[in-house]
């Protein structure tokens, strides 16, 4: 198979270093990739939401298949600009058609899907322009703290957790008039759900499904959990309060229900579903879609497939899920990522990165990575995950961190404390 991977960060990576291991494989393209995916596949300066530059190179190359890493070509049409162009139609596409990315791009459509599948979230209320005065009241029915989510994409920032009434009301205001653009022109209010959260990434076609595993990031800059949301700065999985008995639950309530509801509402959907799930005494509740892989959690979860994953893919792509074998690897994998000082405020790129050759031990996905001249050099605020196994999570985070210390480069910066909650 020759295929075109798209995206740039750690998540990539993964991918690329999985495929590459595929006997399937004949030719990897990633666009527009980073220095990591240069050492085993093609990068090609494309980006992954010019769909024209997208069909022409495709079609150039004689490409088999289109993995989509990020959410953006998804929720902007890239499966269904595929299947309404006779030129590419029969080329499948790893990632949901439009209807389904809005699991993602709109979380009131998300919020009703699940209500509608009787899928345990937190009750909410939309609120525009036209309803403010509901959003105010439905705000002091609920007990602080107050969550308020721009419903359209807001790169990760489009959600406010405030603790005071008024402010939550002046929020919800400034929000409709623009505060995230257009992206929260619809504010969705929600009940605060306390509890632990975790993600649980499965694998559909549509009909059948494979759920990979569950891992937890961490997505604070700081210690112990404290300071601004970053992309995210590290990842475990498998996640130890992740009883069989829980996950059970989440098959039974979360995952079921949603492949069936997709099947029920008619929208179609091969690819990816990120389920953010907030653990409360044990029972499971929905935060969040995501019509992808999360970045870093891919970092830990691919490393666990033992099967074939371009395999897997080839079966979501016929809607054979079921008639394909599929193992997860029963050891820890941990991740720990290495970031831009200052990052997520403003940091600076270009500082060459050293001693990537004296790792041992553990898997260096790259991030914001690219070349200048024959240096690799900083290109983003993350920069380099650094993924290892264990028979524990001691065992594996102790290599993560190892590498992790080695590595270097000019204002290199990393969370010391990834599964500190878990120990
Ligand atoms: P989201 O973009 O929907 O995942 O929200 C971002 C983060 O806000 C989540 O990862 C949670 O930590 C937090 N969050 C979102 N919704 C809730 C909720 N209803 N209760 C508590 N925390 C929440």
């Amino acid at each position: 198979m020759k295929v075109l991977l798209l995206g740039s960060g750690g998540r990539e990576h993964a991918f690329a270093w999985k495929f590459v291991q595929s006997e399937k494989l004949e030719k990897l393209y990633v666009a527009p990739g980073n220095a990591g995916t240069a050492a085993i596949a093609e990068n090609i300066d494309i980006n992954p939401n010019d769909f024209a530059k997208i069909k022409d190179f495709v079609l150039e190359k004689g490409i088999n298949m289109v993995v989509v890493g990020p959410e953006d070509p998804l929720v902007n049409g890239i499966h269904d600009f595929f299947l309404a162009d006779e030129a590419i139609k029969s080329i499948p596409v790893i990632g949901p058609e439009k209807l389904g990315a809005q699991l993602e791009g709109s979380k009131d459509f998300s919020k009703e899907f699940m209500f509608r599948h009787d899928i345990p979230t937190a009750k909410y209320k939309s609120i525009t322009s036209e309803n403010l005065e509901e959003g105010f009241t439905f705000l002091e029915s609920l007990k602080a703290p107050y969550v308020l989510k721009a419903d359209g994409l807001a790169a990760g920032k489009g959600v406010l957790i405030i603790s005071d009434l008024n402010e939550a009301k002046q929020s919800l205001k400034e929000m409709i008039e623009g505060m995230f653009g257009d992206a929260s022109s619809t504010v969705v209010i929600e009940e605060f759900l306390a509890g632990i959260e975790l993600s649980v990434f499965v694998l559909t076609d549509g009909k059948n499904y494979k759920t990979l595993a569950e891992a937890k990031d961490y997505k604070r800059i700081g210690l112990g959990d404290t300071g601004l949301n970053t992309g995210g700065m590290g990842a475990i999985s498998p996640v130890p309060f992740a009883t069989a008995d829980f996950m059970q639950k989440v098959e039974d309530r979360v995952i079921v229900p949603t492949i069936e509801g997709l099947q029920k509402d008619n929208i179609p959907y091969k690819g990816f579903i990120f389920i953010g799930l907030m653990n409360i005494g044990g029972d499971p509740y929905v935060i969040e879609y995501n019509v992808r892989m999360g970045d870093p959690e891919t970092e830990v979860i691919i490393p666990r497939i033992k099967s074939d994953l371009l395999e897997l893919m080839e079966a979501v792509s016929k809607q054979e899920l079921d008639k394909v074998h599929f193992e997860m690897d029963d050891r820890t994998v941990t991740t720990v990522m290495l970031v831009a000082g200052g990052y997520p405020e403003a940091y600076e790129k270009g500082k060459a990165i050293t001693k990537l050759d004296e790792v041992e031990g553990s898997i260096v996905f790259h991030a914001g990575t690219s070349f200048s001249g024959d240096d690799i050099v900083t290109n983003g605020g993350r920069v380099i995950s650094v993924s290892s196994y264990g028979d524990t999570m001691q065992s594996a985070l102790d290599k993560s961190f190892k590498n992790a210390e080695l590595i270097n480069f000019e204002g290199k910066y990393y969370r010391k404390d990834i599964g500190f909650d878990l120990k």
